[in-house]
């Protein structure tokens, strides 16, 4: 499992608050890696993600990449959002491709080089 790698990736997304009340993208079903599964302790859905409670997620320091990035990138605005900036098209892609080789590799479809 790769989690100090994944956990890079993390630390280069920028830190973004969500619009108060906003739940809206923990009612999508999300894609994690298996050892980001492993670091939020498993995951379930039944019309919303099984860790958002209150309407806040009780895994927030644990929470996937995808559940970070989005509304804090050029290629994934969100108007509720508030970034501390926004990643480039450019540094998006960057991280996204680390991030996929990563997750094919512990899902056994890749070796990284
Ligand atoms: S990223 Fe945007 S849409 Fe998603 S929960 Fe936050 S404010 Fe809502
Ligand atoms: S892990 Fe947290 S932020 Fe991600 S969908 Fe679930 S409740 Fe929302």
């Amino acid at each position: 499992m790769k989690e100090r790698e994944i956990k890079a990736l993390y630390a280069r997304i920028p830190s973004s608050t969500c619009k108060a009340g906003c739940d809206k993208c923990c009612r999508n079903i999300i894609q994690f890696s298996p050892s980001e599964e492993a670091m939020m302790g498993g995951y379930s859905f039944d019309g919303k993600c099984g860790h958002l409670s209150g309407g806040r997620c009780a895994v927030y320091e644990n929470r996937p990449l995808v559940c970070r990035i989005y509304g804090t990138s050029e290629l994934l605005v969100c108007e509720g959002c508030k970034p501390e900036r926004l990643l480039s098209e450019e540094e998006t892609l960057e991280l996204l491709r680390e991030y996929n080789k990563i997750r094919n590799f512990e899902l056994g479809c890749e070796i990284p080089k």
